[in-house]
């Protein structure tokens, strides 16, 4: 098969990832392969490809928005038929007896596997996973507008209930990529006002389009005081900036896997007054199944950019330079 592999780590502008020719993968005990049909391209490919995630083995296939057709079944998996569409998203494996995964954190499991870090992801043909841990998708979607809740999707969602907003809230979005462009239409669905600030005109405009109240510049200060705010840019110096626009009792989510690091905090403005900070790590896999069936109930409107498999290499530099509005998302089946 074919297949993108991070190469040589390092600032995407020097190409560390190249396209290469690899066995198909075989399906293991309990494990399902899908032809791989779209696969989305999230930020943490990135900091994948640029070294910010240092590999976990050389030469990994990155991509976890994955969404393909069962084509070959191993040893004991019967959960889908084959031909069944289904999705492969960032956690592949959990141990199921450490203390959090007992108690329903597995996102938290001390000893996870994650799709295009620790096993080879969906910038190739073909990718394999544990049944239990792929996905049905809604029918309402087409595969490119899939991909991009498998991520983008379920950690926007996560980000969002872990700010603790309320219905009716006030809600403060620091960046709009792909995973604020679904929060903020899950806490509209809500009713909540959604203000936002991203340094990208273009995303402001697809946040007014979207039924947001404000779109303002990533440093702006909203127009009210927000009950709670995600922070989407990996961008630490932006956390004094959010914590200083929340008001009493307001929470701060930090949504990304990777941040640069944060400011020192001024106490009375930015933590006092019982303001919180939590940030978000991965997701279980009923976060999922609840994005899922709440994407269909919406509906969420999915913006997709896409790219030829060919591009992959480009997307992430478009990526990097703030040139994409919504989901990228690589069409990785041609015929
Ligand atoms: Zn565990
Ligand atoms: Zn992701």
């Amino acid at each position: 098969m074919r297949a993108w592999v991070v190469h040589r780590a390092g600032p995407i502008d020097t190409y560390p990832l190249a396209l290469v020719g690899r066995p198909d993968p075989e399906p293991g005990p309990g494990q399902v392969r899908l032809r791989v049909e779209v696969c989305g391209v999230c930020r943490t490919d990135l900091h994948l490809a640029e070294g910010d995630l240092p590999p976990r083995h050389p030469d990994v296939v990155p991509g976890h928005e994955i969404v393909g057709r069962v084509d070959a079944r191993g040893p004991g998996a019967t959960r889908f038929d084959i031909g069944a569409r289904v999705g492969i998203a960032w956690l592949r494996h959990t141990c199921g007896v450490c203390a959090y995964c007992r108690r329903g954190d597995e996102n938290l499991c001390v000893a996870p596997r994650f799709t295009g870090w620790d096993d080879d992801g969906g910038y190739a043909e073909f990718a394999v996973v544990e049944e239990s841990f792929a996905y049905r998708l809604p029918n309402d979607f087409p595969d490119e507008q899939a991909a991009p809740l498998l991520c983008s999707g379920i950690i926007g969602y996560r980000a969002l209930r872990r700010s603790g907003l309320r219905p009716g809230g006030r809600l403060g979005g620091y960046g709009f990529g792909a995973s604020a462009h679904h929060a903020a239409q899950i806490a509209l669905h809500g009713d909540a006002a959604v203000h936002v600030m991203t340094r990208s005109a273009e995303a402001r405009r697809l946040a007014l389009d979207l039924g947001c109240a404000s779109a303002g510049d990533a440093f702006d200060a909203p127009p009210e005081p927000l009950d709670a705010a995600i922070l989407f840019a990996p961008v630490g110096e932006l956390v004094p900036v959010a914590m200083r626009a929340l008001d009493r009792g307001g929470t701060l989510s930090v949504a990304g896997i990777h941040l640069t690091d944060v400011p020192q905090l001024v106490y009375a403005d930015e933590l006092f007054e019982e303001k919180s900070i939590t940030s978000t790590t991965a997701n279980t896999r009923r976060d999922g199944e609840e994005l899922l069936e709440l994407a269909t109930r919406v509906p969420l409107h999915v913006h997709t950019v896409p790219y030829a498999f060919d591009a992959a290499a480009e997307a992430l530099r478009d990526l990097a330079h703030d040139r994409i509005t919504g989901a990228a998302v690589l069409k990785v089946r041609t015929g």
